[in-house]
């Protein structure tokens, strides 16, 4: 069993068993981790959730490292999540490992968790998703979700925060960062990384390109998308992007609209959407489980295929088995 009120007043290990069983494969192990989020749920949802991504060596690491210190430095706890896309036939994480943030991962008040393997239902991002929940009932002020952007990982870090950076290197123009496009949809800023000795000039320059084509861009209403730079390893600008954080923060506690500010409202279709999925994704398994979908669907699928039944009435044969 997990002392819930460990947990909730921080006690690490009760976190990282919690965490192991919103991680676990046994269907049993799963039951006891929904039970146990829904009774911290009142504990959950204040923080702020940053979701961090970039390609590999623009410096992630290195920036979550000099951004977390820096947290720590104001007071705040902080927990370092990672969604990581990698396939198990590369062998496992290439995020989120702790000696990647050496100096962090021997504060007391960071956590760093690397990214769930492979998930079951709603996949790597459920289990992130619900370890966020966990790190915010244990207390942790600050969520940095980290993903390196492949495949569909940055959009599904971007639908489970409240913020979402893009760092990215000091040379212009899209083709050389490998920007996806799309990418500069989701972004909340743009953070030029590596600002430091030679490369300033360059980083200002990227600044500026990017700043105008995200004026040509329609933006939310409390909120157009900065674009700053930073030296993670100089560990120079690093409070500046954390005050946009918080400008942005107040900006979109302060935007009411019938009632609800725009953070909230942000945070509650994030989960109506995730929600839905899951909806999805359960009846989905509901019908590749059940015996008698099983039992018939091949039958069916040789009436359509015979032309003696449309996919139509084939489709709702198999929905009315459920
Ligand atoms: P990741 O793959 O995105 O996690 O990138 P890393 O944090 O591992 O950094 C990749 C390389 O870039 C390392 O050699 C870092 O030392 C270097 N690096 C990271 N941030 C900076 C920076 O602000 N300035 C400079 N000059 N190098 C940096």
């Amino acid at each position: 069993m997990i002392d819930l009120e460990k947990l909730t007043s921080g006690n690490r290990r009760a976190l990282a068993k919690a965490i192991t069983l919103v991680e676990s494969k046994l269907d049993s192990h799963r039951e006891q981790a929904q039970g146990i989020l829904n009774q911290l749920l009142p504990a959950t949802g204040k923080s702020i959730r940053i979701g961090i991504t970039g390609i590999p060596g623009v410096g992630k690491s290195t920036f979550i490292e000099a951004f977390g210190l820096y947290l720590i430095e104001q007071g705040k706890k902080v927990a370092v999540l990672a969604v990581d896309p990698s396939s198990p036939l590369r062998g496992g994480s290439i995020l989120g490992d702790k000696t990647r943030m050496e100096l962090l991962s021997r504060e007391e008040n960071a956590f760093i968790r690397p990214s769930p393997s492979e998930g079951a239902l709603g996949g790597v991002a459920q289990k992130t998703r619900e370890t966020m929940l966990l790190c915010e009932a244990a207390g942790y002020d600050v969520i940095l979700v980290e993903t390196v952007g492949v495949g569909q990982s940055e959009y599904e870090v971007a639908a489970m925060v409240d913020f979402f950076l893009v760092l990215m290197m000091p040379n212009a123009g899209d083709e050389l960062q490998g920007i996806k496009r799309g990418i500069m949809e989701l972004a909340d800023a743009l953070v030029i990384n590596k600002a430091d000795g030679e490369s300033i000039r360059l980083a200002k320059q990227t600044q500026g390109h990017y700043q105008s084509a995200f004026h040509l861009m329609k933006t939310s209403s409390f909120w157009t998308p900065q674009v700053t730079t930073c030296s993670a390893l100089k560990k120079d600008r690093i409070e500046e992007v954390w005050q946009m954080i918080e400008s942005y923060q107040n900006a979109a506690n302060e935007c009411i609209n019938a009632g609800i500010s725009a953070f909230a409202e942000k945070r509650a279709r994030q989960n109506s959407q995730w929600l839905k999925k899951l909806i999805q994704e359960m009846l989905e398994l509901r019908l590749k489980q059940n015996p008698q979908v099983r039992q018939q669907l091949p039958e069916l699928e040789a009436q359509v295929l015979n032309n003696q039944t449309t996919p139509y009435n084939a489709a709702q044969k198999i929905i009315d088995l459920l």
